[in-house]
């Protein structure tokens, strides 16, 4: 499958410093934030810098750096942000099923608060 990845998306346009955003970690491949409408106490976004649409994407065509510098991102963040003890929840949207907003792959930290079912009956 060929992946199209739309520069003009919203994740895009924050790894160009052309929106602002309240950042939480920046590493080399990898960037964490707050998302800008939060459904939990704690809202973070991990995305990797490259141009990657999704879960998938990246993990067919990411370097093993990349794949390795995200996922310790996202591990430190949880811990950065206290939540490792009372427990927290990770989510990647993707494509249309998952209602995937912006197309640059990113996993939501949602912590704060017991957060219920994981899915509600459709
Ligand atoms: P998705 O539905 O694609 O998994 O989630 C996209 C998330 O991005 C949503 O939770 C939404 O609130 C967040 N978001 C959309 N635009 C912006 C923005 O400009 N800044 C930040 N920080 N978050 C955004």
């Amino acid at each position: 499958m060929a992946y199209a990845y739309d520069p003009d998306n919203i994740f895009a346009k924050i790894l160009r410093g052309e929106i602002p955003n309240d950042t939480v970690l920046e590493t080399e491949h990898s960037l964490a934030f707050r998302d800008i409408r939060p459904q939990a106490p704690t809202h973070v976004l991990v995305i990797p810098k490259g141009s990657y649409v999704s879960f998938d994407h990246f993990a067919r065509d990411a370097t093993e750096a990349e794949i390795l510098d995200y996922m310790r991102t996202i591990g430190e963040v949880c811990r950065m942000e206290g939540v490792e003890e009372d427990g927290f929840r990770l989510i990647s949207n993707a494509g249309g099923h998952g209602v995937q907003e912006v197309p640059h792959l990113h996993v939501h930290i949602l912590a704060g608060r017991p957060l219920g079912r994981m899915l509600q009956p459709a």
